[in-house]
């Protein structure tokens, strides 16, 4: 099947800075994909120039079956850009917006209402629909901008950071709601500064570093691209943290990292289970008490530290 977004070897130069340098990605229709990058990554550089937005130097696009350069209209027709600053207008009601925003899409009044309501029940606002926009918590605002673009369905919607600036009540309801939107069909691109964020959305993320895809995968893949899991043990007493490291290390064949202050060992194991299971007996038999003891997935975070060198900061 052709993908539904495709960037080959994008550059882009604004002035001395170079934005992006090579940027590669490959979507496939109707799933999530992430892209995630420290700030100043390429990110936004990149949705508008598949947006159709901005000009680029070298490299092809296509997005939804067309060219952004050479059929950009087409690319327009069959996109949605929606993002964190929400082109709702406040004196009007939920369902008002809406209507405006079909008219303005070229929808007759009949239309426009019909379509209107599909997306207020679609996202959960059937009930606001006659309250004024003002009222409306960050999470609804942000829920009916997204219903705004999806008034021409779609085929790609473009999300510059859904969530930001939302509390993490509302953050869940516009994640609920992009959800449903890619149950069905929608493709969507999705920026965000939230690795949490991009792990419970994206089914594939890319991550952006200096105008390029430095790692694609599954979050799960990119956690795993860290290696191994961690077993950490926390000792009772002090004065048996040498005994347990010599203990775990025969078991797992890992040297361990100490932390005598803490009385904290960690060791990457391969099989979490049987690691766990044979350290909980090896301690035991040797009389070593346990105050705390468990196996550690790397973070989507460690992952994006590993691969970038920097720290993602949430704004
Ligand atoms: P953020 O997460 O902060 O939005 P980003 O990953 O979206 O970052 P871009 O906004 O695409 O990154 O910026 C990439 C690089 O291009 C940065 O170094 C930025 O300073 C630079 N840049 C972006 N827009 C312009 C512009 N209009 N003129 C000059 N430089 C620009």
């Amino acid at each position: 099947m052709t993908p539904t977004i495709v960037a080959e070897g994008l550059h882009k130069r604004y002035q001395k800075t170079v934005a992006l340098d090579g940027f590669d990605l490959t979507v496939p229709a109707g799933i999530v994909h992430g892209l995630l990058g420290p700030n100043g990554a390429g990110k936004t550089t990149a949705v508008r120039i598949l947006s159709t937005l901005l000009a680029f130097d070298a490299g092809r696009a296509e997005v939804a079956g067309a060219d952004v350069t050479r059929d950009a209209r087409t690319v327009r027709e069959r996109i949605a850009l929606t993002g964190q600053y929400a082109a709702v207008d406040d004196l009007l009601s939920g369902r008002q917006n809406l209507v405006l925003f079909g008219r303005l899409h070229g929808l007759r009044p009949g239309a426009a209402e019909q379509r209107a309501d599909e997306l207020l029940e679609r996202f959960g606002l059937t009930e606001a629909a006659g309250r004024s926009a003002k009222d409306y918590s960050g999470g609804m605002r942000r829920r009916l901008d997204l219903a705004s673009s999806l008034i021409r369905r779609p085929q790609v919607l473009f999300l510059d950071e859904p969530t930001t600036g939302l509390d993490p009540r509302s953050r869940n309801e516009v994640w609920q709601a992009v959800r449903g939107l890619v149950a069905e069909g929608t493709t969507v691109l999705l920026t965000t500064q939230y690795l949490e964020e991009a792990d419970q959305l994206a089914e594939r993320i890319s991550v952006v570093d200096t105008g390029r895809v430095v790692a694609e995968g599954t979050p799960d893949e990119l956690k795993s691209m860290l290696g191994a899991d961690r077993l950490e043990v926390v000792v009772r007493e002090a004065g048996r943290v040498v005994d347990a490291a010599g203990l775990i290390s025969r078991i797992t064949g890992g040297v361990p990292d100490v932390d005598t202050d803490q009385r904290r060992l960690r060791v990457p194991v391969i099989d979490r289970v049987a690691a766990l299971t044979a350290v909980v007996h090896g301690l035991q038999e040797a009389g070593i008490t346990v105050a705390d003891i468990g196996v550690h997935r790397p973070t989507l975070d460690e992952a994006f530290l590993h691969l970038t060198g920097k720290v993602e900061v949430a704004a």
